[in-house]
């Protein structure tokens, strides 16, 4: 899989997700944030919302990219999600986060060359949105 290195702009989107969990984060309710960077310069995050039948929960990156298209924002330079740790975990560090399947369908609809800030091996790298979803569902045969 082809990584790209992290520039400093995409430092900017990891501290906003961080800042914006650590603003927000509550046990069982808010413990992911994600930042997104829009390809005009905008960033725009959010926190997850967790609900306690857990399929009815809704994803950082989904409330992000929400935020940003009700914004009037279409064009997705990069995404990242981070995973705030629990009161009661004894690790304290902010992770940067794979997105899930359906984080990762939604990116790639409506930002198809996308990148996602992820932690690789202990490194932190950008892979194309593309790449994390081979053989992607299509109308198109
Ligand atoms: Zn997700």
């Amino acid at each position: 899989m082809k990584t790209y290195p992290l520039t400093l702009i995409d430092y900017e989107i990891i501290e906003e997700a961080k800042s914006k969990i650590t603003q927000l984060y509550e046990d069982d309710r808010h413990h992911v944030g994600a930042a997104l960077r829009t390809k005009s310069g905008n960033i725009v995050s959010a926190v997850h919302i967790e609900a306690y039948v857990g399929r009815v929960t809704v994803c950082a990156e989904a409330i992000a990219i929400g935020k940003a298209i009700s914004d009037g924002e279409k064009d997705f330079d990069a995404i990242v999600a981070v995973r705030h740790p629990y009161s009661d975990e004894q690790e304290r560090e902010l992770k940067i986060v794979s997105p899930c399947g359906m984080c990762r369908e939604l990116i790639s609809d409506y930002a198809p060359d996308c990148f996602i800030i992820l932690n690789v091996d202990g490194e932190n790298v950008k892979i194309k949105i593309g790449d994390l979803i081979p053989l992607k569902y299509s109308r198109e045969v």
